[in-house]
């Protein structure tokens, strides 16, 4: 007999769960996408210490027959494909089979469903079936998994604290919630009520649900399309900023999923809005032909594929780019009344559980502690039975969301009208309309005047060529020299005359005009460094930083005092501007303190 031998489906299974499952949150991403892939329109999803004790699923859906029940545990058994056909233009959010076994496999799990008529209720402890019997016929299926991991000591170990896989869990539920707003989702953790969506199928309550009312009154809506690619969503103002990447929410064909790509494009939309090292609050649904993407490349088919990834990249940031010069986004100088902790970065893990509050009550007033008062008021989760929540009716839907409403209106002048009162600490011009008081940071008004200025001109020469006076030598070492000789067609591309000078050194005699004196060296490097990373110069990416870098040094710096005539034109020309509201590093230009505010702040008003 030989060496090699097939593996038990036991052994296979856990196997896979080490993909499939990793931590708690897989777990819930897995079972609610069944939930989601049967129809239903009522999930709940019940956990104890984040999940690693018990995770309860119980929805409304189709159910599973009885026959099919234990199938369902089988690796591959899947009713969602039937062939290779069907691979290539999934609908449903399951369709590998690989997720009930693999679970199985690694946890102890009761699972009872029925599809209207007799229900079936079957126990099954690490991948072996205990005992299986006829049950109660509610519609839908209930799952408990418990002591997840208990037989893989090694993967237990590896669990975060508490509060870190139920931050997971939170991201998956929120981004499955966001993902269907026709489905009523209610997370519970340790008793108490964590998010809870109507089920409506208003995408702006469930935003609200998830990020409170203030974050949503600041997003706008926006639709986009190309010929392969339908875009809409909702995106924050640019004021309204994260410390992570994770508020960027995105959904291809109603699967959210994670990519790189579009992640950058999104921030491109947002170039120059966004102080560095700071992110957007985003939700992105891209609609396509399910041919030009793949979901199929892991186990937990969260990364996608893309054919036509730079179109895709092209429209989403070109539409946010229009939807905000549409918008004028100029920040409130009051600071809101402060949202329970929502906006805090730090602790990414309270606001989450802070969101927790009944989607009924919208109350802005509302604050942490009658949250949590609420809370305590929560019936253990066994008393909740869906034909109890049937009886009271949905959760009632939110008060009208007031906030900025789509506008068709062509492009308008931005900035409001107002007039110089004065400077003050030589640095901000202070100005008034009829609706209040503005600040401007008169350094930051001229660097994105300058900025849009040298943008524009730069795009104007590119084709003309001038000579270095005195020729610029590189040296590199051997194996990047070799791959940019390889590469070197793309310098004579861009206008950039150049050729090996002995050794591993090049030399440049000539660029293209729109070099800003003193920068030369700097940006045939850069596209040096984008030839050895990514194999093409992106000169439209070069021009906009060399314009940042013009509009800087050539700004007025702060405490210089400035005439009324230079604060006039300093004003009329950034009222001029695409976008006034940001200097080219994202930094506010313009504050603002309406009437009202003022009013509020002296108590003229209550
Ligand atoms: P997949 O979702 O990839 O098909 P799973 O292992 O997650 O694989 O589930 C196996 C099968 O069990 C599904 O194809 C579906 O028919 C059935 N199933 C699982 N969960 C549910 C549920 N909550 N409601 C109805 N059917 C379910
Ligand atoms: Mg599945």
């Amino acid at each position: 007999m030989g060496n090699i031998q097939q593996l038990d489906e036991f052994l296979a299974n856990k196997i896979a769960a080490g993909e499939v499952v990793e931590r708690p949150a897989s777990v819930v991403k897995e079972l609610m996408e069944n939930a989601i892939d049967a129809h239903s329109t009522i999930i709940e999803i019940d956990l104890t210490e984040a999940g690693l004790s018990k995770i309860r699923i119980k929805d409304n859906g189709d159910g599973i027959l009885e026959e099919d029940l234990l199938k369902a545990f089988s690796r591959h058994a899947t009713s969602k494909i039937k062939n290779e056909h069907d691979l290539f233009r999934i609908k449903t959010l399951g369709f590998r089979g690989e997720a009930l076994p693999s679970i199985a496999s690694v946890a102890k799990v009761e699972i009872t469903s029925s599809t209207g008529d007799q229900g079936t209720k079957a126990v099954i402890h690490g991948g072996k079936l205990i005992s299986r019997e006829a049950s109660a016929a509610r519609k839908g299926t209930d799952i408990k998994v418990e002591e997840l991991f208990y037989n893989t000591p090694a993967r237990l170990k590896y669990m975060k604290t508490i509060n870190t896989e139920l931050g997971n869990i939170s991201d998956i539920v929120n981004r499955l919630a966001l993902s269907h707003p026709e489905i009523s989702i209610r997370l519970i953790h340790n008793g108490k009520t964590l998010l809870h969506t109507n089920g409506q199928g208003d995408v702006r309550q469930v935003l609200s649900a998830i990020y409170g009312m203030q974050t949503v009154k600041k997003m706008i809506p926006f639709e986009g399309e190309s010929l392969d690619f339908k875009i809409s969503g909702w995106a924050a103002y640019p004021e309204v900023t994260r410390a992570s990447k994770s508020y960027i929410s995105l959904l291809v064909n109603g699967r959210y999923i994670k990519n790189y790509g579009l992640t950058q494009a999104v921030l491109e939309g947002y170039r120059t809005l966004l102080p560095i090292g700071r992110f957007p609050v985003i939700l992105l649904s891209v609609e396509m032909d399910p041919l030009l993407v793949d979901v199929n490349v892991h186990p937990s088919k969260q990364e996608v594929r893309f054919s036509k990834e730079k179109e895709l990249q092209h429209v989403i940031g070109e539409t946010l780019k229009r939807s905000f010069r549409n918008e004028t986004l100029i920040p409130s100088g009051v600071s809101e009344k402060k949202e329970p902790k929502k906006v805090s970065e730090q602790t990414s893990f309270d606001w989450k559980v802070q969101a927790a509050k009944p989607t009924n009550s919208y109350k802005e007033s509302e604050t942490v502690k009658e949250t949590s008062a609420e809370m305590t008021d929560v019936k253990a989760p066994e008393e909740q039975l869906f034909d109890e929540r049937a009886a009271t009716g949905p959760v009632p839907a939110s008060p009208e969301i007031t906030g900025p409403e789509k506008t068709a209106e062509p492009e308008r002048k931005r900035m409001p009208d107002m007039s110089v009162i004065g400077q003050a600490h030589g640095t901000y011009i202070i100005c008034q309309s009829e609706d209040g008081v503005y600040m401007i940071d008169q350094h930051a008004a001229q660097e994105r005047i300058k900025y849009e200025y040298f943008r524009e001109k730069l795009a104007e020469d590119h084709h003309e060529m001038q000579d270095l006076l005195v020729p610029i030598t590189f040296d590199f070492p051997p194996d990047q020299f070799l791959r940019i000789k390889e590469d070197i067609d793309l310098l004579y591309q861009s206008g950039i005359e150049a050729e090996e000078f002995g050794g591993n050194s090049l030399i440049v005699r000539s660029h293209p005009v729109w070099f800003p004196k003193g920068e030369e060296s700097g940006i045939i490097e850069d596209m040096i460094e984008q030839i050895l990373t990514e194999k093409k110069i992106d000169r439209y990416k070069l021009r906009e930083e060399a314009a940042i870098l013009m509009s800087c040094k050539k700004s007025i710096k702060a405490n210089h005092y400035l005439t009324q005539n230079d604060m006039e034109s300093l004003i009329s020309q950034l009222s001029e501007c695409n976008d006034p509201f940001t200097c080219p590093h994202g930094r506010p230009v313009v504050i603002h303190f309406s009437s009202y505010e003022m009013e509020k702040m002296f108590k003229r008003v209550m």
